[in-house]
């Protein structure tokens, strides 16, 4: 996780710690491909708190990671992106660094963003997906709901539609679990059965993959999820 541990948002679910956070240190990128590099890693996934305080929103950050890393070594890089308020020119200066995914969770549906994920917006999420799309269509994309904090399957089934309509690739579905007891309240736990069907819902709209169940989160699996999607 770049870009420090204090994030500007703060969605219900979320442990990150949120507020004021620490100035930005442009020397991280070249650390973090250094640590890729002595663990050997074959598929680095790159995430980050949000930074709203920042110009760009930390999209030089990003860029410039995936760069320091396919400079250093043979890996695959996976970002895991916030909105960045939707800003074009910061998914461009992601996109033209060359991820070999682009990633960016959609977190829940769209009844419950207010609830959950005040600072973000559904059809924003959808927007930069087309955006994405649009600027590089041989970038895979990829996306994530949690499940558990007060939707119904039917409302998951359509932001999975929603998601293909976008021409998402993968998409990965998990069990919300409550951090601690100020984060919002656990609704209910999806059963195998249910993410089973969600798995298979999802692959006959077309995903490349999908990764759904308990344990699930986005980055689970995230090198078998790459291999199975064919990317
Ligand atoms: S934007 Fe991401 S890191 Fe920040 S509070 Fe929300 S989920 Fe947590």
């Amino acid at each position: 996780m770049i870009l420090g541990d204090v994030c500007t948002r703060n969605c219900a679910y979320c442990a990150v710690a949120h507020g004021r956070p620490p100035k930005f240190d442009p020397a991280e990128p070249e650390r973090v491909a250094q640590a890729v590099a002595e663990m050997q890693l074959q598929h680095a996934v790159i995430t980050s708190v949000d930074r709203d305080d920042l110009p760009d929103f930390g999209a030089w950050a990003f860029a410039e990671t995936i760069r320091q890393i396919k400079q250093h070594v043979t890996c695959s890089v996976e970002v895991l992106v916030p909105d960045f308020q939707g800003n074009e020119d910061s998914i461009r200066a992601v996109l033209d660094a060359s991820p070999d995914i682009y990633n960016h969770n959609t977190e829940t549906v769209p009844r419950l963003y207010k609830r959950c994920r005040p600072g973000g917006r559904y059809e924003r999420v959808m927007r930069i997906f087309t955006t994405a799309k649009q600027m590089a269509p041989h970038i895979p994309t990829k996306s994530g709901i949690i499940l558990g904090m007060g939707e119904t399957n039917e409302e998951v089934l359509a932001v999975m539609r929603d998601l293909r309509a976008v021409d998402v690739d993968i998409i990965t579905l998990g069990q919300y679990l409550r951090p601690s007891s100020s984060h919002i309240r656990l609704d209910r736990y999806v059963t195998p059965d249910e993410f089973r069907m969600l798995r298979d819902e999802g692959m006959a709209m077309g995903f490349r993959h999908v990764e759904s169940g308990p344990l699930v989160r986005s980055s689970y699996h995230a090198w078998e999820q790459v291999q199975s999607a064919g990317v």
